[in-house]
């Protein structure tokens, strides 16, 4: 009988998240982004094993809720903590850990959940500096495992699953094992989109941009996705359609390859920038976007 069971990934923005679940499922379903919160929604990740099947939750980074978006991706991490086997907790073992992870951790001791704490980026550490951090970190918690690894470089993370499946019980699979994510399509193309402008914009414009998917027909050997683009601010609109449009063609194309590849066929991608004021704080605006998509 397969093992399976709902595995979370949490911790502080940038700890590397995204990079875990797109290098456990092997497959790129989160975006990665040296910009923090680039992960707004849970986005789910699946892992097919000789040993059974996980399912990764991704959440976006905790931390205090600040404005009405935030307040909407924290409700949403509580929600992705609902019902879950075993939540990983993934810190920086490159910074020092700091009020954000204690929130993290006290929300954990809250929902009393089994943990794996996870000390990532250890390919930027000397090893000694190791055994006094697991030690410190040990002893914060009654965590099931403490394992230092790199999601970068894939550093003891053959050792992660193998402990995650020691913790899973028997029992069916839950999707079809040569699927890799529940996402719908079009959800996945907008956050390529969006992963491509934050890729290409840095400062002045990735935490004002939304990316919308209006049409995504499939229909022959072609698919067509029409993406618009929402900025606040008329000169974030000329950043990203950039001179001559290159800058909008460039992301264009790069997201199309990627779609390309993820969705296996020929893609047709349309983008168009549109200024919405304030969107972030527009409940209206949050809803069409698909930010209020969140039970809880
Ligand atoms: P998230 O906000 O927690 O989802 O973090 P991301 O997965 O988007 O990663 C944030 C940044 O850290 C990106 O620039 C990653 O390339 C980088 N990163 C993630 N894991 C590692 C790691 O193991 N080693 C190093 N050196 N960088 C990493
Ligand atoms: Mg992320």
């Amino acid at each position: 009988m397969p093992k399976s069971g709902f595995v979370a990934i949490v911790g502080r923005p940038n700890a590397g998240k995204s990079t875990l679940l797109n290098r456990l499922v092997g497959e790129k379903v989160a975006i990665v982004s040296p910009v923090p919160q680039t992960t707004r929604n849970q986005i789910r990740g699946i892992v097919n094993h000789s040993e059974g099947q996980i399912v990764l939750i991704d959440t976006p980074g905790i931390h205090r809720p600040l404005h009405r978006l935030n307040q909407r991706m924290m409700k949403s991490v509580h929600a992705a903590l609902e019902g879950l086997d075993l939540v990983l907790l993934i810190v920086d073992a490159s910074i020092p850990f700091g009020e954000g992870d204690r929130f993290v951790l006290s929300l954990l001791k809250e929902k009393n959940l089994p943990a794996f704490l996870l000390l990532n980026k250890i390919d930027q550490m000397e090893k000694p500096a190791l055994l006094p951090l697991i030690q410190r970190y040990a002893s914060e918690s009654n965590w099931l495992e403490v394992i230092p690894l790199s999601a970068l470089t894939g550093e003891n993370v053959d050792l992660l699953l193998q402990r995650i499946f020691g913790v899973l019980k028997e029992s069916p699979c839950c999707f079809p094992d040569d699927q890799y994510t529940d996402q719908p399509e079009r959800a996945l193309a907008a956050e390529f989109v969006r992963e491509r402008i934050l890729h290409h914009t840095r400062e002045e414009v990735p935490h004002s941009v939304a990316v919308i998917i209006e049409k995504f027909e499939e229909g022959g050997r072609l698919v067509r996705i029409y993406a618009a683009i929402f900025v606040e601010r008329a000169s974030q609109k000329g950043i990203l359609i950039g001179q001559k449009g290159r800058m909008l063609k460039q992301i264009g194309s790069e997201a199309r390859r990627e779609l390309e590849r993820l969705l296996n066929t020929k893609v047709y991608l349309e983008l168009f920038v549109k200024v919405r004021p304030r969107w972030r704080d527009d409940d209206t605006a949050l809803d069409e976007i698909g930010i209020t998509k969140i039970r809880t």
